[in-house]
């Protein structure tokens, strides 16, 4: 049992939560920059490594002072390694580091997938094996997991995930940014008037969304050399029926196959209320259990790292103080009894860059803008 501090920041969220015994939300902050990357039509990758900079210490001070806790009396500090932005995801590696080093606590580095599937468990208790379809704007896998934490990818896109392909139509479409929750709901008052291709309907279990995301684009390009008017409703209609039945009929598949106890969802494109209802009825008719991951959890939060973070602790599996960036990691190599092997060169180089600025801090020296997601997260302790 253990109190988990939890920090992620791999795309355009900054988001801090406190998770106690796996079972109490203390607090869960996130500080969206969706306002700001709007009005580029998508994530503007060092736009938001700045803003995360900006907002660390920030959502930091308030989750600490929502669950009234003071750092010390924190177990762990869980951070994404990645996948994610290299310049957002450092952000976070940098200030969980400085937390842990400054309390001796010992430093978790999450694979941002598996706290998507284990957003599961802050309301739902897993049944193993399980089957988890990882549906969001970087992924689209169906992963199986024999017991606590392992994982086996036995299926996956071969280009773009189901969650880029929704904000490609979405932009298409000149809806804004992220096209997924807009389409979700235009699609409720859309007919199946445009004929769209199923996407690699074969015997695998692996997925592909560029072939849908082009015929989409084909399809609007015609109707405007036409000088017709695009039906964004029926649209949201025909592209959401192309993308989720091969969802649906792909993982009920592998569940048989794998002969699973539950089917659980993850990531942002669970969120959507027709995948949600067609796995319902899905699972329904076969009899099996399905776990959906709460709305408020299903795209990026810290509660769902924490919750990783807090099982990853029952296993030890601590990372070693040089954790650096994993833009892309396979979440196979995440399975318990996987080795996070350290480099300690670059840990000496840290460790000497943190004593000094520590002291720096201590004398209220604060211009040194290189190091400035270490200098405000030190702001944020008791120094
Ligand atoms: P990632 O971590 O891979 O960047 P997230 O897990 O944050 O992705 O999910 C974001 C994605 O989820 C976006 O592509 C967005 O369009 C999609 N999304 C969010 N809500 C819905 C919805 N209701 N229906 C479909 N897609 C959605
Ligand atoms: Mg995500």
């Amino acid at each position: 049992m253990a109190t988990i501090l939890s920090i992620e920041s791999s795309c355009d969220e900054t988001a801090v939560a406190i998770l106690k015994d796996k079972k109490e939300l203390l607090a869960n902050i996130v500080s969206s920059q969706i306002d700001t990357h709007q009005l580029y039509g998508g994530v503007v990758p060092e736009l938001a490594s700045r803003l995360h900079v900006q907002n660390i210490s920030i959502v930091l001070k308030e989750a600490l002072a929502k669950a009234h806790l003071s750092i010390d009396e924190i177990d762990a500090i869980a951070v994404t390694k990645g996948p994610g932005l290299v310049g957002s995801l450092h952000v976070g590696i940098q200030a969980a580091k400085t937390l842990a080093l400054y309390t001796q606590k010992p430093l978790i580095g999450v694979h941002h997938i598996v706290g998507h599937i284990y957003a599961n468990a802050l309301v739902n208790e897993i049944v193993y094996p399980c089957l988890c379809l990882v549906v969001s704007g970087g992924h689209t896998e169906l992963v199986y997991m024999e017991d606590e934490m392992q994982f086996k990818v036995i299926g996956t896109t071969l280009d773009d995930a189901v969650g880029e392909a929704y904000d490609k139509v979405g932009r298409v479409a000149h809806l804004p940014y992220p096209g997924g929750p807009i389409i979700d709901r235009l699609s409720k008052q859309g007919k199946p008037n445009y004929s769209l291709p199923k996407p690699m309907d074969d015997e695998s279990y692996h997925f592909s969304f560029s072939g849908l995301k082009s015929a989409v684009i084909n399809l609007a390009h015609r109707i405007e050399q036409r000088h017709e008017t695009l039906n964004v409703e029926d649209l949201a209609y025909s592209f959401q029926h192309a993308a989720l039945d091969i969802l649906v009929e792909k993982t009920m598949r592998a569940a048989k196959a794998y002969q699973v106890k539950q089917i659980m969802l993850a990531g942002g494109v669970s969120a959507n209320s027709l995948l949600r209802e067609m796995f319902q009825e899905a699972a329904k008719k076969e009899n099996i259990s399905l776990s959906l991951p709460p709305l408020w959890c299903c795209t990026d939060n810290a509660a769902m790292i924490a919750m990783a973070g807090s099982i990853m602790y029952d296993y030890q599996m601590f990372s070693s103080l040089d954790l650096s960036v994993k833009p892309g990691i396979d979440i196979e190599l995440e399975s318990r009894g996987g080795i996070d092997h350290g480099d300690q060169r670059a840990w000496n180089i840290w460790e000497k860059k943190f004593s000094y600025l520590v002291n720096c801090q201590k004398q209220r020296v604060f211009k040194i803008r290189r190091f400035a997601v270490i200098f405000h997260t030190l702001q944020t302790l008791p120094i």
